[in-house]
């Protein structure tokens, strides 16, 4: 059973499809003058990885305490799942876009992914001759991204790409891997952009609809 978090401080919306995806959207209204950042602190990239299922709630609970003692570390780790986080939302954004992947975005996640697969191994999946992919169990601080790092490296190196998308709101820019069989989901969620969006070109409809 789940350990739940001792706080978990805000419930993150996981639309993305892809773990990548999900990372790069801890940052919402990036076309804004008044960004939102979800990931303040260290607690904020556990309680991320926890809820995106990067990460187990008891390892967060053991990366929250190692954190405590290890501050200084924890702020370096943060500040690394910042910087794979931007690289990967300039090469989705790119991408969406019909743009090459930005050479710097491509390295900066070349980095992350060299932190992250050393501790990449392979153990026993229970069954003769089967093994799964894990990640090295001694707690380290890096930890919540290296998932990320490996989702996003093999999004990039995928057909998969073709299906990446950029929220249609104008102030929203999340992104979304496209799994409709038309290709036309338009909204990183019909919930929120959606139906907001939908309301906002109506009210510009309306008026001129009017006589006179
Ligand atoms: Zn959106």
């Amino acid at each position: 059973m789940a350990v739940p978090l001792p706080h978990p401080r805000h419930a993150f919306e996981l639309t993305g499809g892809n773990l990548a995806l999900d990372l790069a959207n801890t940052k919402e209204r990036r076309p804004t003058p008044a960004p939102v950042e979800f990931l303040h602190t260290y607690p904020d990239l556990v309680s991320w990885a926890v809820q995106a299922r990067a990460l187990g709630a008891a390892q967060g609970k053991a990366l929250l305490a190692l954190a405590g003692r290890r501050r200084d570390g924890a702020r370096k780790a943060l500040a690394r799942a910042l910087d794979l986080r931007e690289a990967l939302f300039a090469a989705g954004s790119a991408l969406a876009g019909g743009r090459a992947v930005p050479p710097g975005a491509l390295g900066r996640i070349n980095q992350a992914l060299s932190g992250a697969l050393v501790r990449l191994r392979l153990s026993p999946a229970g069954r003769a001759g089967a093994a799964a992919w894990t990640w090295a169990s001694e707690p380290h601080l890096d930890r919540p991204w290296w998932p990320a790092a490996r989702a996003g490296a093999e999004l990039l190196a995928s057909e998969e790409v073709g299906r990446l998308r950029e929220c249609g709101a104008r102030d929203c820019a999340w992104l979304f891997l496209d799994t409709s069989r038309n290709g036309s989901r338009r909204w990183c969620s019909m919930t929120v952009c959606g139906n907001r969006e939908k309301a906002r070109r109506f009210r510009r409809r309306a008026p001129r609809s009017r006589p006179g």
